[in-house]
């Protein structure tokens, strides 16, 4: 067991090292992008499945490095999580999202990713009026997405915030939902607008029972606390009419759109206006 021990750590010490490193590198690089003007928000098209069109779009971070190329959100939001980047971050993305969403068509709504570290952060709220103000985008038209991490930190405190935010007219969505530490009587006694169902049941739903079952479980959980359900990561056809055929309000996913940069907004809003 020692001689296979020495062996494995032998293998594995270079491979550490190398992810250490990268992640150390990308780190610095982190904390100079901003800066630098390395970010850009991406969007994705919402649709309407009762409406048959476009509803909004969802604002996704990108990190264009000049080295490493586009860098995903999921490896450096955790990043910036942890060394304290995200508030600036996701005001700079609060910021922008509204000054960009105020100059679509005002039946278009905007949402917005907000994580757990920023939420807690005691000047969020400010962040989040500020950034209404500054660009006049009605706060009907802004939704933001948390995830149910933000409910592993002080429930009085998160529920606070959540009231504070819907008194300025802006809708919560919960993000993801189904994969985290949800249990359900958080959605009783939490003002939520929205459930997104998260993609990997929408993946499912047309292939395993299960999957299938707890999709038809949330539709029907929202539609009773009067939330409105949105499937997101909608591929084929078939993913499609299997969550209209259910109830579900609305939709997201390649099979529409993938994210695009600010630049194809006006394409895609004609793309989708009618099926
Ligand atoms: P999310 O909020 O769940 O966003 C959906 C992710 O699924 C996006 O990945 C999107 O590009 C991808 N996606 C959309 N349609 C499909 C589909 O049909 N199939 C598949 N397989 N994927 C699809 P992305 O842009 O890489 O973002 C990953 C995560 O990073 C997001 O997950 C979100 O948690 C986080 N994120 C992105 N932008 C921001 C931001 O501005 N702030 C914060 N805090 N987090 C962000
Ligand atoms: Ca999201
Ligand atoms: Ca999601
Ligand atoms: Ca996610």
């Amino acid at each position: 067991a020692k001689m296979e021990g020495r062996g494995t750590w032998r293998f594995f010490e270079p491979a550490m090292d190398a992810s250490l490193q990268r992640r150390r590198a990308l780190e610095l690089d982190l904390r100079e992008a901003m800066a630098k003007d390395e970010f850009s928000l991406f969007y994705q098209p919402l649709y309407d499945l009762n409406l048959d069109r476009i509803c909004g779009f969802e604002a996704l971070l990108r990190w264009h490095h000049p080295k490493r190329g586009l860098v995903p959100p999921d490896q450096f939001i955790p990043i910036a999580e942890e060394i304290g980047l995200i508030c600036p971050l996701g005001e700079w993305v609060l910021n922008r999202a509204c000054e960009q969403a105020v100059t679509w068509p005002s039946e278009m709504k905007l949402a917005v990713n907000v994580s757990a570290v920023q939420f807690r952060d005691p000047d969020f709220i400010d962040v989040v009026v500020n950034a209404l103000a500054a660009s006049k985008l009605s706060p009907r038209r802004l939704e933001l997405e948390i995830t149910e991490s933000v409910f592993l930190a002080n429930s009085n405190e998160t529920l606070a915030t959540l009231h504070k935010l819907k008194a300025q007219g802006l809708r919560i969505a919960l993000d993801d939902f189904g994969t985290g530490y949800s249990s359900l009587s958080y959605l009783r006694s939490f003002p939520f607008d929205k459930l997104k169902i998260d993609k990997s049941f929408v993946r499912d739903a047309t292939a395993t029972h299960g999957s299938k079952s707890i999709v038809r479980a949330v539709i029907s959980l929202g539609k009773s606390l009067g939330m409105t359900t949105i499937a997101e990561g909608i591929e084929t056809v078939e993913q499609l009419n299997h969550m209209r055929a259910e109830g579900c309000n609305e939709a997201q996913g390649f099979l529409f759109s993938h994210p695009v940069p600010v630049t194809e907004i006006a394409a895609k809003i004609l793309e989708l206006r009618n099926g």
